[in-house]
Order: structure tokens, then sequence, then C-alpha cells
């Protein structure tokens, strides 16, 4: 062991603390890097809130990875070299799996996480195992791009793969219900992928005033506003031709059913809770109206590469998107405003 670091441990729901931890070693066939930012993503918000089943208290969280190679582990075969920065997807695949060699990883029942099976990034090292290194999920940061932003290449790879299955192209009018982080990937990407009018929805005005940066053509607020009369009217009463659900309310998916336009696809991109996830959808819309219910979780490493390029690119706009960058040490701060919705992507730089 060659000392501790800086790390942020979940020691209990709702209690992180910054804490010296001991350094990893870097693991066989593997690599020690040294973290340069970290994101926060919403499934760590939730992960804090409420646990994860595949998570055991204490932890250290964060998938949303640039970091640099420090060290090399024995046997280590890649093509990454000490000092090289990386952009670090948490999905590890076994590429045996018959759905990674046919393309679909997002359908594997073998991903496992790093942040899950492996500790987390919010720390100023993190040990790469050896199957990530072979799993496509990591790639080069290209050079000028800074690290807050080459770190947050994963909640973009969901949101591809989300339009990628919607076919989202020209001409479509598209309704995003959530205005988060996530929201705003879908208003970037929903832009880049042609569509003429992208209208959000959300039930906090502060995130509709954060979701503004992104220059949606239109925002509803669906606590004070009825959302399917305002969506009528912004439409001219044809609907919105995709509709995403960017948000854990089971309100949100019968909506989206009611307002999309005939032959119109939904996108149920964001999970329900357990205990509300039959929510009542009217089948009967579904089937009259030729509406494709589309379902969508994961993604595989054709999304990671692309999300990169479109945040090279400009398509997302890493710098619109991350609204807050703290050392390790303010992790409770930039943590509460993540929690109030007070920020957009909060990234922490662990080396600082
Ligand atoms: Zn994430």
């Amino acid at each position: 062991m060659k000392g501790t670091m800086q790390a942020v441990v979940l020691q209990e729901i709702m209690k992180c603390v910054v804490e010296n931890r001991p350094r990893p070693e870097p693991p066989a066939g593997g690599l020690l890097l040294k973290v340069h930012a970290c994101g926060l993503c919403g499934s760590d918000l939730r992960t804090i809130r409420s646990g994860h089943r595949n998570v055991m208290l204490p932890w250290i969280l964060g998938h949303e990875i640039c970091g640099e190679v420090e060290e090399t582990g024995a046997g280590y075969t890649g093509t990454w070299r000490i000092g090289d920065r990386l952009a670090v997807g948490p999905n590890v695949y076994d590429p045996a799996d018959p759905f990674c060699v046919e393309g679909k990883h997002e359908l594997s029942a073998s991903v496992r996480e790093i942040a899950q099976q492996w500790p987390g990034g919010l720390a100023e090292y993190i040990a790469i195992p050896g199957e990530s290194v072979a799993s496509g999920n990591i790639l080069p940061a290209p050079e000028g791009m800074k690290s807050i932003y080459a770190a947050i290449v994963e909640p973009g790879s969901s949101v591809i793969h989300a339009h990628e299955k919607a076919h989202t192209t020209i001409g479509d009018t598209v309704l995003v219900m959530g205005a988060g982080p996530i929201g705003c990937l879908h208003v970037a990407v929903a832009r880049a992928c042609g569509a003429s009018r992208v209208i959000v929805s959300d039930v906090v005005d502060e995130r509709l005033r954060l979701v503004q940066v992104f220059e949606p053509d239109a925002t509803i607020n669906s606590a004070v506003e009825d959302l399917p009369s305002r969506v009528r009217d912004l439409t001219d009463g044809s609907g919105p031709t995709v509709v995403i659900t960017a948000n854990p309310a089971a309100i949100s998916q019968v909506q989206a059913v009611e307002v999309a336009a005939k032959g119109g696809r939904v996108v149920l991109f964001g999970g329900l809770p357990h205990s509300d996830s039959k929510p009542g959808i009217d089948m009967n819309i579904v089937h009259y109206m030729n509406l494709s219910l589309i379902g969508i979780s994961r993604f595989a490493p054709r999304h990671f590469r692309l999300s990169l390029q479109m945040l090279q690119s400009g398509q997302i706009p890493g710098e619109k998107l991350v609204t807050d960058v703290l050392p390790l040490s303010q992790f409770n701060e930039g943590l509460q405003k993540a929690l109030e919705g007070r920020a957009l992507k909060v990234v922490f730089e662990p080396g600082r």
C-alpha cells in the first residue's frame, strides 16, 4: 500500500464523509487512475437517499470519471500508457455474452459496474479492473477537452441510445418531460438529431429556469399548468411526435401517452419506483393512435463513443451542462445543491 487518499465515503443513508482511505493498488491487468474529475449522477443521488441493491455500505460512489493513468497492473496488455488521460464508462461487460457479441450490450445480463462491484471515482485514485479495460467503455480524452467534460460522457450515452431507438429525426417535435441534467441532454441530442421543436416540462420552476440555457422552444410547469392542453396548443393540436419521460413520476408515463401525436414514439427513459410502477396507462390510446412504447435502459460502447464525440463537437454543450465544479472537500455542498435541484451537473475535482 502506498499511503492514503482522500475519498467520499457513503457511510449510511444520507451521510457522506470526506475521509482518508488506503490508496488502491493497480489490479492485475488493470490500471490505477489519478482521478481528475468525477461527476455526480442522478443515480448517485438515489443511492445516497435510499441505498442500492448492489451497493454495500460504507462505499465510495462515483461512476462518471476522467482520470490519468498513474500505474498499470501486473500483466496489463492494454494500449494506454502512464500519463494518458481517459474517459471511463462504468459498465463492464463479458465480451463472450451473446448479446455483447451482437452489439446489444444493454441487454446483457452479465453487466457489472464500476462504483457498484468495484469502488468508484469520488476519490483521488481509482483502481480500474482488467475486465473494464477490455470492455470498450474506456476512451482517451481528446486533447483540449477539459477533464470535467470528459468525465460526463456516461449520462449522454443513455440519452443517445434513447434517440437511436426512437428514431428522432428531422421535423420531429419532441416533448421532454423532466428538466434535470438528463432532460437537458435530451434537448441537446434531440436538436442534434434534427428535431424542429423541443418542448420541456417539469414541476419545479427552478429547473425550468436552469434548462433555458439549452434553448428549448417552450417550457411548461405541469404542476400549475394543464400539460395536455398546453402541449396541444403548442403543437396545433397534433401533439409531439416523440415524447421522452425523463423523470421517475408514474403520472408522466400516463400523460406521455395522452399527449403523443398519432403514430408517435413514447420513450420510457426514467425508471419508476417499485412501489409505483403500474401507472394505469390507457392502452386503447396506444392501440388506436398507433403509438410505439419504447423501453430504454443502459447503453452499448458505441453510444459511449458517440457521446464523447458529441461533447467534443459541442453538440452536447458540456459547459452548459456542468454548472458547478468543486473540490472533493466540498462534496456535501455540491450534493445539497444537486439534491435541491439548484444545479445541473455537479463535477468534483479530487486533485484540487
Ligand atoms: Zn451517471
